[in-house]
């Protein structure tokens, strides 16, 4: 398989994918190896990751300029993730010892209840190339603390991430039977859809996502997907700094160069403060620097993938067609490598693409809109359901609109974040089940109840 750099073109490397002979050698091995990784305890299988933690954090420049050559995420955000996704290890050093605890629940009589969470087995974990670390971790270091065997495949534009991902887990001390790589795209996902794991666990797109949950179906097996999301931001005439809110709202729309599964989507400002906050807007994202994405200065690198130039030049049109302007950008360079401007459209309404499918790139709809109701609405008229924010002093009303979202995750005046201290999860066609908090950790277990009588 050949690893191509984003930024250029070039290939960076070739490696081998693996086939369904390597792929059930591994399953094997993770299957025997289980048996022993199950009966350590917590504290011992987290003194692995912690160790794992360190290693990571000893070696950001590397893994950061690897994550930057091969996805074309800008140095300084791939140092940001790398050192950020650090965030899950505490939570887990902190909390998975408790979580994970034989839970007594009652004594009853002579009877006494309990639970135990016992591992699913081994899983796969079927991941995406945008945040390799973050999404990785919610799944594999939580797997892991669980007691399960990990097959792990990265997505084939993260490949090399996370091969030095595996290799930094061997040096931590988690056995090689305990956590396995496996290199490849589509077909060899198609292969681990049809072998014997305990549990799937996906990141990526909504399309993706819905097939392997029809395909593993008949298992009666768990399945996790964390998937693509629409989300929207609604920003109120009574934001305490209309110039800040524009600036925040411009780097959770062009963070990563909109790669974000919680990226904004789509904007709506009421009418009320519309200009203000559009010329702020188009002021901050002009300042943003695309080009290499190993340049320190750089904001906005390549696209990951080549064929999303054509998806988000399909958005332009079809809006332009319908009535939208261009405030900024609009085109794909036309140098080598996957570049795309950032993308300012106004004047949009929900006939058109941008503001309905996920766009996954630097471009972004923005709309105006005359009261609550009508930006309720709007935000609500989406097949996703992943994030939504608000920005606006007034509590009560703020209150009333979060309540109204139905997604997994909503945010009063910042967006774009994850915290492991809370759910992560996404709703309609977002997602279905959570990582990170104590929910994320009970997706790697399978309760054992203890009815007895001594
Ligand atoms: P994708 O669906 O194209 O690929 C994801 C993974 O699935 C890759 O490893 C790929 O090789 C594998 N795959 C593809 N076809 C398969 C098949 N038929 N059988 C088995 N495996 C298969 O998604 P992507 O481009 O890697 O990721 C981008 C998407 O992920 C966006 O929609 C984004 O919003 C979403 N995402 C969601 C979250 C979240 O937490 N909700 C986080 C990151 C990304």
């Amino acid at each position: 398989m050949k690893i191509i750099n984003p930024a250029t073109g070039n290939i960076i490397e070739e490696i081998s994918e693996d086939t369904i002979k390597t792929l059930a050698d591994k399953l094997n091995l993770l299957k025997t190896g289980q048996q022993s990784w199950k009966v350590k305890t917590v504290e011992e299988r987290l003194d692995k990751i912690e160790k794992f933690g360190e290693i990571i954090q000893g070696d950001v420049e590397e893994l950061a300029l690897i994550l930057s050559t091969e996805t074309g995420k800008p140095i300084q955000q791939a140092r940001n993730e790398i050192k950020g996704a650090h965030n899950r290890i505490d939570h887990l050093m902190l909390n998975a010892p408790k979580w994970l605890a034989h839970e007594k629940v009652i004594q009853e009589g002579n009877t006494l209840e309990s639970i135990e969470y016992e591992p699913l087995g081994v899983i796969a974990n079927i991941s995406a190339w945008n945040y390799p670390y973050n999404v990785g971790y919610n799944v594999f270091l939580y797997a892991l603390t669980a007691g399960n065997g990990v097959l792990y495949k990265p997505s084939e534009y993260s490949s090399l991430t996370g091969k030095a991902i595996t290799k930094r887990l061997y040096q931590a001390g988690i056995p090689e039977n305990i956590f396995q790589c496996s290199i490849g795209g589509r077909e060899v996902g198609q292969l681990i859809l049809e072998m014997d794991f305990d549990g799937y666990f996906f990141t990526g797109s909504y399309s993706t996502g819905k097939y392997i949950a029809r395909e593993v179906a008949h298992k009666l097996v768990p399945v996790q997907l964390e998937l693509g999301g629409k989300d929207p931001l609604y920003v109120m005439e009574d934001v305490p700094d209309i110039k800040k809110a524009a600036i925040n709202a411009a780097e959770g729309s062009f963070y990563n160069a909109g790669q974000s599964c919680c990226a904004i989507e789509r904007i709506y400002v009421s009418e009320k403060i519309y200009e203000s906050f559009l010329q702020y807007f188009i002021e901050e994202v002009s300042t943003y620097r695309l080009g290499d994405p190993t340049d320190e200065n750089t904001f906005i690198g390549p696209l990951t993938r080549p064929q999303q130039l054509t998806a988000l030049s399909d958005q332009v049109k079809d809006a332009q067609s319908k009535g939208a302007s261009i405030a900024l950008g609009g085109h794909p360079l036309k140098n080598s490598g996957n570049y795309f401007e950032p993308t300012i459209v106004v004047n949009t309404n929900h006939s058109m693409k941008i503001m309905k499918d996920e766009s996954f790139g630097p471009i972004i709809g923005i709309q105006k809109v005359s009261s609550d109701e009508e930006a309720i609405e709007l935000m609500l008229d989406t097949d996703y359901g992943l994030t939504s924010a608000v920005f606006g002093s007034d509590e009560e009303r703020v209150d009333i609109i979060l309540k109204a979202m139905n997604s997994g995750t909503v945010y009063w005046n910042c967006c774009d974040r994850v915290s492991p201290n809370i759910p992560w999860s996404g709703r309609k066609n977002s997602g279905l089940g959570s990582t990170l908090s104590t929910q994320g950790i009970r997706a790697f277990v399978q309760p054992k109840s203890y009815q007895m009588r001594p």
